[in-house]
């Protein structure tokens, strides 16, 4: 199976990085195409694959992923569409391009499949929503969905909830890594050595992570066993919902949300 990567920035990066790390399929089979010179440089001294700047070359790939940024749709699949056949797998990855319109651009009853991974692909950690096109067969889904899998958690789903799949993983990995931060900040500011703070406020959330994962509590039920009657934890929970801290949430993920709906 060969994979090729139309655009080779962040989140193609990441998903390299995770297919790579579980040995799926060898480096040699891996092609990339992106604008410059420079990036595609970078991403060969750092994974081993085969870079071009001809999208063409791309395009022949068993599995072909667009990993451009939106805009960028309509010129990347006009230089492309007449070298993809009706056997090889588009996997698209840009936020607010819906399965038809993708299919639209192609022309023709290509086999195209809408993802929305997030950057923890490169850790073996994202969560992929996939939306499969009717062109797609049951066991070209399974074999999608194993391969996604190599970098995380993957599940097909309804395009319906792919609004809402972007706000809560696509983009969410951005407000987490804000947390951290500011949580490392706070740290810093009572004293903590920075690199130690970091690692305190990540692994934090890691382990609270998996607390929801793994027991399968309310995420308030976890909440209120940390917070003990007269406690330290409850005066800090006092004053994030003074702040708005669940509701900055929320309306942030709508305007994200909106976003997407509306690009
Ligand atoms: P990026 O800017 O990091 O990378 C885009 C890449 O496209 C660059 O390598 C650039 O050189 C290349 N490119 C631009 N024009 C090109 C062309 N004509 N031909 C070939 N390559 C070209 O962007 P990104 O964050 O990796 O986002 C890529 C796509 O992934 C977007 O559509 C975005 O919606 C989607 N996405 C991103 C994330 C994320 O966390 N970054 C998450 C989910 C989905």
């Amino acid at each position: 199976m060969r994979l090729g990567f139309i655009g080779a920035g962040n989140m193609a990066q990441a998903m390299i990085g995770g297919i790579l790390a579980k040995e799926i399929v060898k480096k040699e089979d891996i092609i990339a195409s992106a604008a410059t010179q420079n990036t595609i440089d970078k991403v060969a001294k750092e994974f081993g694959i085969n870079v071009t700047l001809d999208n063409r070359e791309v395009a022949k790939a068993d599995i072909v992923f667009l990993a451009v940024k939106p805009f960028y749709y309509e010129e990347v699949i006009d230089g492309i569409k007449d070298v993809v056949d009706e056997k090889q797998l588009i996997i698209s990855v840009a936020a607010g391009k819906s399965v038809e319109w993708v299919e639209n651009a192609f022309g023709g009853k290509k086999k195209i499949v809408r993802i929305m991974p997030n950057t923890p692909a490169l850790v073996g950690e994202a969560v992929t929503a996939i939306c499969p096109n009717a062109n797609i067969t049951d066991g070209e889904k399974q074999e999608i969905v194993e391969l996604i899998a190599s970098f995380g958690l993957a599940q097909i789903v309804s395009e319906k909830i792919m609004d809402a799949v972007i706000a809560v993983s696509g983009s969410s990995p951005a407000y987490v890594f804000m947390f951290i931060e500011a949580m490392a900040d706070a740290a810093v500011a009572e004293g903590m050595p920075r690199v130690q703070a970091y690692q305190f406020a990540a692994q934090s959330v890691l382990g609270s992570a998996k607390m929801v994962l793994e027991t399968g509590k309310h995420p308030g039920e976890l909440k209120d066993m940390v917070c003990s009657p007269s406690g330290t934890t409850i005066e800090a929970v006092k004053v994030l919902e003074e702040k708005g801290f669940r509701s900055s949430i929320i309306e942030a993920m709508s305007a994200c949300a909106d976003k997407s709906r509306n690009m």
